[in-house]
């Protein structure tokens, strides 16, 4: 298991990082957000998606919970869910909405606010880290399975510092 750290300076070092973590990943990867409001999950996630060519408008999907993106990852369309379980009611609503499903073989899902569906979420492939630092963000990436360090070990990511 290998971490990488990184800091973001400004806004332009999140959008290089999302750009970098688009042509890195695979399908069937899930990767999970941790940081306060305002640290940059929705920030980074949007990067990616842009980076992987959706040229519409990502944002942190509050009230339904989770926003599907067709992106292309690796010359392959792919689905990538992008979940905000910040404002999650109970575990129910997260299995009768049948949101499990959703983490299979073939989507991408990114969560925001993971930590409201501790005990019902599947072990992630990675988890970022964001915490804001002076002007910019610091990020922390680890690989928490064999597929989630391969991503990261092909990660080409040196930030402006
Ligand atoms: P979250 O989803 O974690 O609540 P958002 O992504 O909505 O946070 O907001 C992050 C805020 O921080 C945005 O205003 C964005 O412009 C800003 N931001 C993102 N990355 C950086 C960075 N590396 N340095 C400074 N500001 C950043
Ligand atoms: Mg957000």
């Amino acid at each position: 298991m290998q971490d990488y750290t990184f800091h973001l300076h400004d806004e332009a070092g999140t959008l290089a990082l999302g750009a970098a973590l688009s042509r890195a990943l695979v399908a069937g990867l899930s990767i999970y957000l941790h940081g306060d409001l305002g640290a940059g999950k929705t920030a980074l996630t949007r990067a990616l998606l842009h980076a992987a060519g959706y040229t519409g408008h990502v944002k942190s999907p509050t009230y339904t919970l989770v926003e599907p993106y067709t992106v292309n990852i690796n010359q392959q369309l792919v689905e990538v869910m992008h979940f905000d379980l910040y404002r999650m009611g109970s575990p129910e609503e997260f299995l009768e909405a049948g949101f499990r499903e959703h983490f299979n073989e073939t989507n991408i899902c990114i969560v925001e606010w993971p930590e409201k569906a501790e005990n019902i979420l599947p072990t992630p492939d990675i988890n970022v880290i964001l915490s804001v630092s002076g002007d910019g963000r610091d990020v922390k990436l680890c690989g928490a399975t064999d597929k989630g360090n391969q991503c990261l070990a092909r990660l080409k990511f040196a930030p402006n510092l």
